[in-house]
């Protein structure tokens, strides 16, 4: 697949000859330097933005250019709707999909329930720490019951404590809800604590510049993070990192 942007005759060459296979309930992580059209591929990915060339093959059918249909995306900015409750974000979803109201209160409180949030129902996002609003954020995007999780940096904006918190609470999700998931971080220990293969990616245009899968038993444990063979892909991925910097 690839995608240039275009202004005023310019052209600005964005993903190259970007091919990926992500097996069913795998979770992929995908690293790259800032600008390397990270968030671009996501966006072709979840139909909201085209390729040029190419397509996105979701469960053996095309779904290249189109949203919703088994796509669900986690921004690092949250976007929830600043108006609505945490009840009417989390729906939201499947309002605009034509779901009746008893049914949708019900799918988004056991999403709501599922992220740890059910006392904060009718709570307002500017009532809700950074960590609970990105819970939200999850809750609204498994509301749809997506085969496929788009995640963009969602931990980004969070301090580091919070994020160790929400990396634990979405490997337990993941578990349990058997989905796939393709998240994207620039952290290096993020990548390897929650993957099952990390995909690095050059700088723009972003092609793929290594795969690596991880070799951790699940579930996760914290003192891996102190282990020799945590420590050894760390620095691999970092070198390869810098070595697509230095070009
Ligand atoms: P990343 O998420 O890896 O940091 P992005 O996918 O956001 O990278 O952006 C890749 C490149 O494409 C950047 O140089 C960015 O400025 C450019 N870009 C992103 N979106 C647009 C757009 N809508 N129009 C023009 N250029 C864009
Ligand atoms: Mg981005």
């Amino acid at each position: 697949m690839s995608k240039a942007y275009r202004r005023d005759g310019d052209v600005l060459p964005v993903l190259e000859d970007f091919s990926l296979d992500v097996p069913d309930l795998e979770f992929l992580v995908l690293l790259g330097p800032s600008g390397c059209g990270k968030s671009t591929l996501l966006r072709i990915v979840d139909g909201i933005e085209n390729a040029d060339s190419g397509e996105i093959i979701l469960d053996g059918k095309d779904v290249s250019g189109t949203t919703g249909d088994g796509r669900g995306m986690v921004f690092q900015s949250f976007e929830l709707l600043p108006w609505r409750t945490t009840l009417d974000n989390v729906a939201f979803g499947l309002e605009v999909n034509g779901v009746g109201k008893a049914e949708r209160l019900e799918t988004a409180r056991s999403c709501i329930d599922l992220v740890g949030l059910s006392s904060f129902e009718n709570a307002y996002p500017h009532q809700l720490s950074g960590g609970m609003q990105q819970r939200v954020g999850i809750a609204r995007a498994l509301a749809i019951n997506p085969s496929i999780l788009l995640m963009d940096e969602p931990y980004g904006a969070l301090d580091v404590q919070t994020r160790d918190l929400l990396q634990d609470e979405l490997l337990s999700i993941w578990e349990r809800e058997r989905k796939t998931v393709i998240f994207v971080t620039h952290s290096i220990e993020e990548a390897i604590y929650l993957a099952d293969r990390i995909v690095v990616m050059s700088p723009r245009p972003g092609s793929i510049q290594m795969i690596r899968d991880v070799p951790f038993d699940r579930p996760r444990r914290e003192d891996i993070k102190t282990s020799p063979e945590f420590l050894e892909l760390r620095s691999e991925i970092w070198k390869t990192l810098k070595e697509g910097l230095k070009v």
